[in-house]
């Protein structure tokens, strides 16, 4: 079923008003590609009434006013992605797309949409309480962080939404206990994955440097990244704590991890795999063609690349759902009536992940003094492509499955380093799973600016090459690679990027059209860089690139200006 987003739906629903409304910055589309969807439809199964209400018009209380006020609490969310990063593009212009609005048109989604929508709901609802954040966007803004778009030290966007609590990282244990103390009457301060303010300091807590310190000082600044960076693993994180003005934000250590039928129940859910009827009259939403007929096969990431914050919110280790869990996903969506027998991807923040553990850690965490994957991947993780071969096998056997893609991208290092089965792996991609083109995240090509990104070096990404294309030969197939490249990373010079086309000409035999302008998202190592000009694990200084002009300069090195699309 889809949560209701209508007083008419409630009224037939029987339910007088709402335990629960979650408020989103993209469209409601009911599937789990979509936070807010998991996130609504996990309080349902644990008894809790839930109504959405997707990207209200701010400018009246119109929508946000149409299911009441809730009986526990709202929730907010900026949406799937960071609502700055859906805005604006990497040299601050506004984005005239919108994948995740009906109509594609970038005009439902306001900037800081979190802070928006909370101001919205006060305006609405005087003195309702409480409000409680959640997301892409309060998670990563959580602590005091780097703004790109504001160049400045924000504080903690719980003091910026004013809003009560906030839930970060992946929350369905937190929310489901965060609902159960409201409805009790109970204290909820001691949920895993919870922030809150507080006028004292509690006693267990690690302390930050203040924001005001941090604001000022690119070292503070440096410092206090790194403890909030060291304490995020459920495994080992103590409670952090950091004075914003005169009262304290406060973090309790992450949710523990949704593991085995934990996990595999959130993702077998009753999900429609549709965008609500509310919101299809207003037109197409394109997020929906690339998540409805995919499959997330695991969360979490052992990569750690420096410019990806997936790490600091769904967490390092990887947690796989099991295969049966999977082949009933699809199996299900063969019954869909619109299901035409392509599933579009399986995969997940990197798709051959699946199925691989740390034989040493065991599901309990990461390592916090080394990195699983750089500068070589790690001999305790347990590296076998053996489980995602059987997996993507089980899929094509599916009665109705005609194709399978996988679209994520793959850690090639990872392919070329698995001497058990990385060429067997390899050979099934090229043969089943590659519609035509295979992406590559290459991202740059000189070894000081990959290092910068936490990235491997080019060596792997050639063998990988060389290999793709050889058993395409074998195969009998014609399909190629494109590479994702990076340009202004913190470290690379527009030498590095004549370079890279270098590289890029006479290696890779072509010159990729995909160049990203590097954005300072918030949270990730790359934008300490960008904060501080420095190299975080050495604190030795580096070239920052930071004019509009200089960042497009370099990206120009490789897409010449008539055929550059929008950053
Ligand atoms: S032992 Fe190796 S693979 Fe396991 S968590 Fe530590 S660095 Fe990662």
């Amino acid at each position: 079923m889809f949560l209701p987003t209508t007083a008419e739906e409630l009224k037939k629903l029987g339910w007088d008003r709402p335990d629960v409304i979650l408020v989103t910055g993209d469209s409601y589309i009911d599937s789990y590609f979509i936070g807010v969807s998991v996130i609504g439809k996990v309080l349902l199964h644990a008894g809790y009434s839930v109504g959405i209400i997707a990207q209200p018009d701010i400018s009246s209380g119109s929508d946000i006013m149409r299911l009441g006020e809730p009986r526990l609490f709202w929730g907010v969310t900026g949406g799937s992605v960071d609502s700055m990063v859906a805005n604006r593009t990497a040299i601050g212009k506004k984005r005239r797309r919108d994948d995740y609005t009906p109509g594609g048109i970038n005009n439902r989604r306001p900037d800081r949409a979190s802070v928006v929508y909370c101001n919205l709901i006060r305006k609405c609802f005087k003195d309702t309480r409480p409000i409680v954040l959640g997301g892409i966007e309060a998670s990563l803004r959580r602590i005091a962080h780097y703004d790109f778009w504001s160049d400045s030290v924000r504080r903690s966007i719980l003091f910026d939404a004013r809003a009560d609590y906030l839930l970060y990282g992946m929350a369905e244990r937190s929310v489901v206990e965060l609902a159960g103390c409201l409805r009790a009457g109970r204290d909820p301060r001691r949920i895993r994955g919870l922030c809150y303010i507080s006028k004292e300091l509690p006693a267990d807590c690690l302390e930050l440097a203040p924001f005001e310190a941090v604001a000022r000082d690119a070292d503070a600044f440096a410092d206090m990244f790194h403890k909030f960076y060291r304490n995020n693993d459920p495994a080992t994180a103590a409670p952090l704590a950091q004075k914003q003005d005169t009262r304290w934000l406060v973090q309790n250590p992450p949710a523990l991890y949704l593991q085995g039928k934990d996990l595999d129940a959130v993702y077998g859910l009753d999900y429609e795999r549709d965008l609500h009827p509310y919101y299809s009259r207003q037109g197409k939403v394109k997020a929906l063609e690339t998540i409805r007929f995919s499959i997330t096969t695991h969360r979490g990431c052992y990569g750690e690349c420096s410019y990806c914050a997936i790490g600091v919110h769904q967490g390092r280790a990887v947690r796989s759902r099991s295969r049966d869990s999977i082949v009933a996903e699809a199996q299900r969506m063969v019954r869909h009536p619109e299901f035409k027998g392509t599933i579009y991807d399986v995969g997940g923040p990197t798709a051959n992940m699946y199925g691989i553990e740390c034989r040493k850690m065991g599901g309990n965490g990461c390592c916090g003094d080394k990195r699983c994957l750089t500068p070589e991947i790690c001999p305790s993780l347990g590296l076998d492509h053996g489980a995602q071969i059987a997996l993507l096998e089980a899929l094509r056997a599916i009665k109705g499955v005609r194709r399978v893609f996988v679209a994520s991208g793959i850690r090639h290092d990872m392919v070329t380093a698995d001497r058990r089965n990385g060429d067997a792996y390899l050979r099934e991609m090229v043969r089943y799973h590659v519609s035509g083109q295979m992406k590559v995240a290459a991202e740059h090509s000189e070894l000081h600016v990959l290092q910068k990104m936490g990235r491997p070096d080019c060596g792997s990404l050639l063998r990988f090459r060389t290999r793709f294309f050889a058993l395409n030969r074998e195969e009998g197939r014609e399909q190629f690679l494109t590479y994702y490249l990076i340009a202004a990373h913190p470290g690379c010079t527009e030498k590095d990027m004549k370079a890279l086309r270098s590289f890029a000409t006479q290696k890779l035999k072509l010159l990729p059209e995909q160049v990203q302008v590097f954005t300072p998202t918030p949270s990730t190592y790359s934008t300490l860089m960008y904060r501080t000009e420095k190299d975080p694990f050495t604190g030795k200084s580096i070239f920052v690139e930071k004019s509009v002009k200089g960042r497009e300069r370099q990206k120009s090195v490789i897409v010449p200006e008539k055929k550059k699309r929008s950053l």
